[in-house]
Formats: C-alpha cells, structure tokens, sequence
C-alpha cells in the first residue's frame, strides 16, 4: 500500500541513480539481463525490449532466463540469443557471476528467478556488481541497488518504456523494440482489459504502433497459434476438469501430469485456461491447479475486490497482483492442493458475494 502511494506521489524513473544507470551501462562492462522463472510475455518482452534498447545506445549485453519459455513467445527479435538456465547452467552463472550490471526485470525477489536464484543472490552481495530491479509486483524484497518499483504498472514493459524515456532515448524506438515492448503489454493487461491499464499504456501502445510494427500479426502468434493437441487440452479440462461453486462465486481447474501428458502438453498450452473459469457469469475467484514435474502449480485469478495475491501469499507460498496470482506446493501432491483449496474456498465465501 505504501509502496503504491510512493508510486503514484513519484516518478520512480525521475531519481539521480536511475540517470545514473544510463552512464554505468555505458562503462563497457558486462550487461546482463534475467527474468523470473516460466518467463511469460512480459518477462520475456521487456528483457528482450530492454536488450534492443541498450543496442541502439551502443551497449551489448546478453539475456538470461532460468528456463524456457512457451513457443507461440520464441517468433520476438533476439530471441535465438537468449541463454537458458535449465539447459546451460554452467553458462547461464557464469554470465551473471560476471556481471557488473544485473537487470532484474517483472519479478521482485530472488527466490523467483528458479534456477538462476542463487546467482542473482550472489551477485547482491557482490559489491562490484549493480543490480537493478525493474518490476510492477507488490512489495519487492530489498536486494537490488536500485529498486524501480511501481505496483500500478500493468506490465514491465511499460516501465521499461519510461525507462528509455527517462534515459532520454526515445528516438531509438525500432520496430524490433516496439514488437516486444508490445507483447509484454498485452499479455499482462489481457489485450487492454485489465483495471490496471492506464492512459499511458494506450499512449505507448499508439508509439509503438507508429513505429511500423505489426500489432495484428503479434496478436495472431500469440493468440492463434494453438496446436490441436492444447485446443483438446483445454476442451478436456473445461468438459470433465471444472469444479465450479456456484455459492462461493469460485470455480477450479486442475490437471494431472498423466492427463497433460494424454495430451502431449508443452510449456503454455495451459496459460489462459484459468481465465475461462474466471469468464463464468456470477464467478468471482478461480484457481488453475497444475501438477508440474517437481511441484505444483498455482494460477489464480479474481474479479474486483477480493485478493488473490493474499491468498497466494496465505497459503500457497506465492504472491503476484491483486487480480492475478500465483503460487507453488513442494513436496505435497495435487490431490491435497486440490483438497485444501475446496475446503478453503467456503471460508471466503462471504467475501466473494459481489457483482463487479
Ligand atoms: P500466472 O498465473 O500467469 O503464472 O501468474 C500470475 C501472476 O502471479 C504473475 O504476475 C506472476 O508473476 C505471479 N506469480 C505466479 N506464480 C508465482 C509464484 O510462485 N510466486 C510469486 N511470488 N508470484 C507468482
Ligand atoms: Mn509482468
């Protein structure tokens, strides 16, 4: 909350050391630029974005994800650069070890960087090395340098957008930058729909647009690119998976691996799906519950004013926004998450009756 009202009394890129940043960057020292864990359109969007930018100002730097990313995001310029984690560890921490700028962007503690956790760290306790933080989830843990944080931006890529405003580099706005910049927007902000779009994210829609990139094909690889096996995925879940309680205003999803694997699941065949529950008339809070490999996984969505960042926070070791959330189990298995959500769902019954 005080975090917020920092955000919308200041402007978090109008500060000495983020005009600052600009020369550092410039130094000549290794740039290096890591994401969260599951990398979604923003993530993978404003690094790349960012990544473009530096470009333009004559700084290479590399990208670092902890692991990979779904294939309907692999079509964004710079992408065939990007170092996995999951598949280079060795690779991947050394560039971070080596770092002497580490951008951290759309996530805000360490913990949720996966693979690439402890490097990022190391590399806070390393004096040598400048972390900068540059995310818009609540609360951001105190392990950066320089901390850009604001909870009212829909996306990272609108902050990095002001970002190279603030540098004074908005002429090195490209098409390539623009694409990914754009990507990030609307994924985060549901094409436009969420409560969190701001004027501002249709003013630099308009920019990015002026730059000749082509929004309608962005929105096709992203949004129309479903194999028949994720089109049947989801037609199973939606048929024989959901839970709904009508009384309580919640509906849940949840798949096993042996149902995932039934139908060849890859990474992000499954985004959205929680949305289709949260789109029922009357329905005010669903959960996606999915049985990952090595935990289980969270996805949780409401309308107006009941948080599912607190309920993710609560109890299911996660966090996120008001509106979107997640969380993850270790070491406990689908059927008790399962179990523990229906159990829990009755007790914010009364703060879910609402029509938003
Ligand atoms: P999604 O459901 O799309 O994976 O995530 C929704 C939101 O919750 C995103 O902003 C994401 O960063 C956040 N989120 C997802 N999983 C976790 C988690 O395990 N921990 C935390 N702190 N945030 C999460
Ligand atoms: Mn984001």
């Amino acid at each position: 909350m005080v975090q917020m009202y920092l955000a919308l009394m200041e402007d978090v890129f109008a500060r000495e050391e983020v005009l600052q940043l600009k020369a550092r960057v410039k130094d000549g020292g290794l740039v290096v630029i890591t994401s969260h864990r599951s990398p979604d359109g923003d993530a993978i969007g404003s690094s790349l974005a960012l990544q473009h930018l530096l470009q333009g100002m004559g700084v290479a730097s590399k990208v670092v994800m902890p692991d990979a990313y779904a294939k309907f995001l692999h079509w964004m310029p710079g992408h065939s650069g990007v170092v996995f984690h999951d598949t280079e560890p060795d690779r991947a921490n050394e560039l971070v070890s080596k770092a002497e700028v580490l951008f951290c962007l759309d996530y805000n503690a360490p913990s949720r960087a996966g693979g690439l956790s402890e490097a990022v760290e190391a590399a806070s306790a390393r004096s040598e090395s400048l972390v900068v933080m540059v995310d818009h989830h609540q609360e951001p843990d105190s392990f950066a340098d320089v901390t850009v944080s604001d909870p009212t931006s829909g996306s990272t890529c609108e902050l990095i957008y002001r970002l190279m405003g603030a540098w004074g580099e908005s002429s090195l706005l490209t098409s390539d930058m623009a694409a990914c910049l754009y990507c990030g927007l609307i994924t985060d902000t549901g094409s436009f729909r969420f409560a969190s779009v701001q004027p501002s994210s249709h003013h630099m829609a308009a920019a990015l647009l002026q730059t000749g990139m082509d929004h309608s094909r962005i929105h096709s690889l992203v949004y129309d690119a479903c194999r028949l096996d994720q089109v049947q995925l989801t037609a199973y879940a939606l048929s024989q998976k959901l839970q709904v309680f009508p009384k309580h205003r919640s509906a849940i999803i949840s798949l096993s691996q042996e149902e995932l694997q039934r139908y060849n699941a890859q990474k992000g065949d499954t985004e959205g799906l929680v949305n289709r529950a949260l789109a029922i008339e009357g329905i005010n809070f669903a959960a996606f519950i999915k049985e990952d490999v090595d935990r289980v996984k969270l996805s949780l969505r409401s309308r107006g004013t009941f948080s599912v960042r607190d309920v993710a926070a609560a109890h299911f070791n996660g966090g996120g926004h008001h509106n979107a959330a997640g969380g993850a189990c270790e070491g406990e298995s689908l059927d008790s998450v399962v179990s523990r959500m229906v159990e829990l769902i009755p007790s914010w019954s009364n703060d879910l009756q609402y029509d938003d």
